[in-house]
């Protein structure tokens, strides 16, 4: 008997034959966009029906989007702008960037991230490989037309460790300088980790350090801004963004008008470490805000219905799951147990580099 895959292969090699190409596919449920079969004069060489089939697979099991677009062939798209988030006063430089997307199938949700290959060869000659950014918009872009994908990059730049050099990142750096109208070639989307729950009423708790703060644009712009019928968000979205220097704070104004316009569902607590001190005269870092909103976390964290999203800088999970050791210790409950518990029922996501 045909099983549901060989039929889907053969709708898809029919729906080719007919000169047509699924340009694409979401599960009923939720669903903002139908299956859209359209005729077309010829298929252009890379949209060929193999290339068809192997997207609609991809998408198929669970409506979520992955590896539309690999390495090997990756989508080339445009860059649309490229501004500068960090002000005057701060540390580094961190890009907001807008990539066109239009004439390909990428598309993605929120949460998941993109595949960047920068121009040129590494020291052997070899392409690049890719590096990885999480996305910093929603399913529908920047320009809600469901066209583009953003991104909120930092320019790696350190000093070598035996030499003393500087030396800047070749990707981050690549896209830093980027000029408006560059092609760029973009693979994924992937991710699973850090995707937002259908649920409008879920408490969502983001926990952020520098461009961590890009996937939780996407959800805020998503829960907040945009308007969808069949996602209404009434639950309370509670952000802890950590940086250096108030000019640092990525998207402040963005972020303070929501909470302006939403004090009852947004709350927005910053971990300035150069600046703020912590009740001990310590430096202020996300773990110590934790520590301050131990109570609260706690009682938020024991509802079905909340998840915690931690996002940014390599090791920043330590301090947090200090924070959370104390507020649990309180009630007499082992953090790493609870902490397993809620892992396990993918309430608790990580995504650090
Ligand atoms: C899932 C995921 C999401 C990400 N999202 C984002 C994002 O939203 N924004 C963002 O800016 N980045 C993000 N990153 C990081 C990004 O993928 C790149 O790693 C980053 O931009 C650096 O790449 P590069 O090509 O500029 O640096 P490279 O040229 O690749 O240099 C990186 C290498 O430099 C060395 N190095 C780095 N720092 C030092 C140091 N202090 N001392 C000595 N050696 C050092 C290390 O060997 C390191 O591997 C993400 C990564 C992952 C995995």
């Amino acid at each position: 008997m045909e099983n549901p895959l060989q039929k889907f292969k053969k709708d898809l090699q029919n729906i080719a034959k007919a000169g047509g190409r699924l340009l694409s596919i979401e599960v009923p449920e939720n669903e903002e966009k139908p299956i859209i079969a359209e005729p077309v004069a010829a298929p252009s060489p890379s949209k060929t029906p193999e290339k068809t089939e192997a997207v609609a697979r991809k998408v198929a099991k669970d409506g979520i989007p992955v590896n539309l677009y690999r390495p090997k062939d990756p989508f080339v798209g445009k860059c649309l702008s490229n501004e500068e988030l960090v002000r005057k006063g701060g540390e580094g430089t961190v890009r907001h960037l807008v990539f066109d997307l239009s004439g390909g199938d990428l598309h993605y949700v929120e949460g998941q991230s993109i595949g960047i290959i920068p121009a040129g060869t590494d020291d052997a000659g070899k392409p690049h490989k890719l590096r990885l950014y999480s996305i910093a918009s929603t399913r529908h872009g920047d320009h809600l037309d469901d066209k583009t994908v953003s991104l909120c990059v930092r320019q790696l730049v350190y000093k070598h460790p035996d030499t003393g050099v500087e030396v800047e990142g070749v990707c981050s750096t690549y896209l830093c300088n980027m000029e408006p109208g560059s092609e760029v070639k973009i693979t994924g989307p992937v991710g699973k980790e850090m995707l937002l729950p259908d649920d409008p009423n879920a408490n969502i708790i983001m926990m952020a350090t520098g461009t961590g703060i890009a996937p939780f644009r996407a959800y805020l712009w998503r829960m907040f801004k945009e308007k969808h019928e069949n996602y209404q968000f009434k639950g309370l979205a509670w952000l802890f963004f950590g940086v250096a220097y108030t000019p640092n704070i990525l998207y402040k104004a963005e972020l303070e008008d929501l909470q302006r316009q939403f004090p009852d569902n947004f709350r927005l607590t910053y971990a300035i470490s150069r600046e703020q001190k912590n009740v001990d005269g310590g430096k202020m870092y996300i773990q110590s805000r934790i520590a301050e909103n131990a109570d609260k976390l706690w009682e938020l964290v024991q509802k079905d219905n909340t998840h915690t999203y931690i996002c940014g800088l390599k090791g920043m999970e330590g301090g947090i799951d200090e924070g959370m050791s104390s507020a649990a210790a309180k009630h007499g409950v082992d953090w790493s147990d609870y902490q397993r518990g809620l892992k396990k029922d993918h309430r608790w996501h990580v995504e650090t580099y």
